[in-house]
């Protein structure tokens, strides 16, 4: 007998039909012989319109505060896991709901996107050694003092992969509405293919440049952790994507996939004076607004001064603008900003690169012969970033999607 982690996104679970439908496969892994911890999401929508409403009763200028926040978003999946429960026990099956707090999951008290602290799963443990499918509720957790977390968008991943790592399973299997993780979008580019294994690190870079059928975080816990999982469909039985430690012979595919984030935004200062601590300066208040920044170019300075440019998701845009107005005295006397929204994120990645040359001159080149350009560009190990109009990301996906082979000859 194995004891595995089920994890199902909204998607999965979006309607009535769905529910049940899960909670068929659910029933039919546990009857195979295995223990079985059921990760799950809000329904579909749910946790969107949660925001929406929370918007409506507060208006535009006064918001909620992050722990009432919390305390709202957590309803959807509690919603999920006393349907899904209700549907297993309704088909003669065992199955009993947990929230996040009752499965011993404690986190920080950083309200909205908390991080797991530690996991105590006796209750779990428990409840399983009695016979019992559990159905735990993702995204959720408890804060020292005992209040309702949540785990960032996207966390129910995160809460899979760290009761997989805290229960010692055999097995976390991430279901969701495609059949594994594709070498792009296959939303934008309908020639991706699946890919069989792709490593932690490979994994992390796609998801944290917007590949969001993982949460970033929740990848870098599996890494941290040697929590090997699969993502693969809720609607089919077919095996979907492996994600591990690398192996020797990934090396040798230099472009494993390709990631692409829409409605980004780049700030420009000009003219700022070119001397110890003024990026400090400006870097400093964009963190103390909790504005996550990317993509940092400075230019070389010829005349004392320089310029600074930066990339910022376009829904923290006007904090940033509001936050560097601030600070703008302090680092140089004839400073201005210029800002451009409708900017998109083109990432390639793949651990070959490291061994490989001529992945940029490729990339920019096929950027070239579709006439796009490329406004800036960033490198790490194992990654290369342009950034293009919103416009033009999905030709550019297109485009260097099949320049570097990655098209699935066989699809239409
Ligand atoms: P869930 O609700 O199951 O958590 P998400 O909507 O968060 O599912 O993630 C699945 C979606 O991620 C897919 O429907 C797909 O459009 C999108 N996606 C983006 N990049 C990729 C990729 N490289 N491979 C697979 N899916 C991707
Ligand atoms: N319901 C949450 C969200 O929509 C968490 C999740 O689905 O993983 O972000
Ligand atoms: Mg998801």
């Amino acid at each position: 007998m194995s004891l595995i982690v089920q994890k199902y996104g909204g998607t999965s679970v979006g309607s009535a039909e769905r529910i049940r439908n899960v909670a068929r496969r659910i029933l039919d892994s546990h009857e195979a012989g295995d223990q079985i911890v059921a990760v799950v999401s809000a329904m579909s929508g749910v946790t969107n319109r949660l925001i929406e409403l929370s918007e409506e009763v507060t208006g535009k200028t006064q918001n909620a505060t992050e722990r009432e926040m919390d305390v709202l978003l957590s309803t959807g999946e509690q919603t999920t896991i006393a349907l899904i429960s209700m549907a297993i026990n309704s088909m003669g099956g065992k199955a009993v709901s947990l929230t996040g707090a009752q499965a011993g999951i404690q986190t920080d008290g950083v309200h909205t996107k908390a991080r797991i602290s530690n996991i105590t799963p006796d209750e779990v443990h428990r409840l399983l050694n009695d016979g019992n499918i559990v159905i735990l509720a993702g995204f959720q957790g408890r804060s020292p003092e005992g209040y309702i977390t949540t785990l960032g968008r996207g966390g129910s991943d995160l809460t899979a992969i760290a009761m997989a790592a805290a229960v010692d399973a055999e097995l976390c299997q991430i279901y969701t509405d495609v059949k594994g993780v594709y070498t792009c979008d296959p939303r934008v580019v309908k020639t991706a293919q699946k890919i069989e294994e792709i490593s932690y690190d490979e994994m992390l870079e796609m998801a944290s440049s917007g590949s969001k059928v993982m949460q970033s975080r929740s990848v870098e816990f599996a890494k941290k952790f040697g929590v090997r999982f699969e993502v693969r469909s809720s609607l089919n039985q077919q095996p979907g994507t492996l994600v591990l430690e690398e192996t020797m012979s990934m090396e040798s595919v230099v472009i494993r996939g390709i990631s692409l984030e829409r409605d980004q935004a780049k700030i420009t200062i000009e003219g700022v004076r070119d001397q110890p601590g003024t990026a400090a300066k400006v870097f400093t208040s964009i963190a103390g607004a909790n504005i996550i920044v990317d993509m940092i170019v400075q230019n070389v300075s010829k005349t004392g001064t320089t310029d600074i440019s930066f990339t910022v998701g376009q829904a923290d845009l006007a904090n940033a603008e509001k936050t560097l107005n601030a600070v703008l005295p302090d680092i140089g006397e004839d400073v201005s900003l210029v800002s451009q929204e409708g900017i998109a994120k083109l990432s390639v990645v793949g651990i070959g690169m490291r061994s490989h040359s001529g992945v940029a001159s490729q990339m920019f080149d096929t950027l070239s012969k579709a006439g796009i350009n490329i406004q800036m560009i960033s490198t790490s190990e194992i990654k290369i970033t342009v950034t293009v109009g919103n416009d033009e990301i999905d030709d550019a996906a297109r485009a260097v999607h099949s320049a570097f082979g990655l098209d699935d000859e066989s699809a239409d």
